[in-house]
């Protein structure tokens, strides 16, 4: 966006240089002396607050102008640009100003300046006021009083603005078209800038989008092969946790129809929960198959009535069991 004051004392030529930049650029011009003098015309309570304070050439209070320029902000929302004539005036005014542009997402791009000398001015208003009708153009001590006022409170701004390196001085005296052209001159410069600063951007975001996908790309096959790892382990783990449990529930199912809780079957509870080592794993495999047989045989002779007789008979089949077990570890 393109948001330029247009700086100078009265008669310096501000409006006739908004028309021409209006016209070649398409800004929305706001001129807080013609809202002003729109509202004296229509009569409304702010316009004759204000008449009494302009027809002195004094001015008019911050409040109501930055009220002003915050409406017309905001009823404006598709403005390429603003083009502010006759605002701001004071520092309470700019410092506003940045305020409600900083909200919209945008700033003053540059303060232009039509730098003309007092006399030159006040020759210029007292003949402007021969044509415009305009109260405050026709007396001069009236013109006296703008242009002091000016020079009080609305001069200081160009240390605001060049504190922010936005204060553009042009000569203001000589032809309408000559003058213009210095403005577009310094325009023209203003846009270059504005280019420059968005390409510094868009080229410090591209610097780091290089440097991120290098790094990326340096340790991207360091990464990958980290991940295959990391996946492998875990298809193993899982396929030996799922295995573990397999031979567990199989181990606590024989066991339960045992009872006396045979070695497998805390072996099993572990695996079960997922603790159980390789070595764990394998003896219990080699418990499984030295009892699966077995156990099966024990539970038909359960089936016979002599209580008794079953128990000698379990404790006589798992003797030779561990033994066989146990040579077998060695
Ligand atoms: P201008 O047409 O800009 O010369 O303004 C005419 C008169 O309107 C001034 O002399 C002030 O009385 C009043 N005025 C215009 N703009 C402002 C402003 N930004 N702040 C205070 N008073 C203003």
């Amino acid at each position: 966006m393109l948001n330029l004051v247009l700086f100078g004392p009265p008669g310096a030529g501000k409006g006739t240089q908004s028309e021409n930049i209006i016209n070649k650029y398409g800004l929305v011009h706001l001129s807080t002396g013609d809202i002003l003098r729109s509202e004296i015309a229509r009569g409304t309570d702010l316009g004759r607050k204000a008449k009494s304070i302009m027809d002195r050439g004094d001015l008019v209070s911050d409040d109501i102008v930055i009220g002003m320029i915050d409406s017309k902000l905001d009823s404006n929302p598709n403005a390429k640009g603003f083009i502010f004539d006759g605002f701001p005036r004071t520092t309470g005014q700019a410092i506003a100003l940045d305020d409600l542009l900083q909200k919209k997402g945008t700033g003053i791009s540059a303060m232009i300046a039509l730098e003309v000398t007092d006399e030159e001015l006040t020759s210029r208003l007292l003949k402007r006021g021969e044509s415009s009708g305009r109260e405050d153009d026709k007396n001069e001590s009236i013109i006296r009083n703008r242009i002091n006022e000016y020079n009080l409170k609305t001069s200081p701004l160009k240390n605001y603005y060049s504190e922010q390196g936005k204060f553009h001085s042009i000569h203001g005296i000589g032809s309408v078209e000559q003058i213009f052209k210095a403005i577009t001159d310094r325009i023209v410069f203003l846009n270059a800038e504005m280019d420059l600063t968005a390409l510094e951007t868009d080229i410090e975001h591209l610097d780091l989008t290089i440097q991120d996908f290098e790094v990326a790309n340096d340790i991207a096959p360091e990464l990958l092969l980290e991940i295959d790892a990391i996946k492998r382990a875990e298809a193993e783990e899982a396929e030996e946790e799922k295995e573990n449990k397999k031979i567990a529930r199989k181990a606590l199912a024989k066991s339960s129809s045992n009872k006396k809780p045979a070695k497998k079957t805390v072996v099993a509870k572990k695996l079960l929960k997922g603790s159980a080592k390789k070595t764990a794993k394998r003896s219990l495999k080699k418990m499984v198959k030295a009892k699966t047989v077995k156990p099966k045989k024990k539970a038909v002779v359960k089936k016979s009535p002599a209580k008794k007789i079953v128990k000698k008979k379990v404790q006589v089949k798992k003797k030779p069991a561990k033994k066989a077990k146990g040579k077998k570890k060695k």
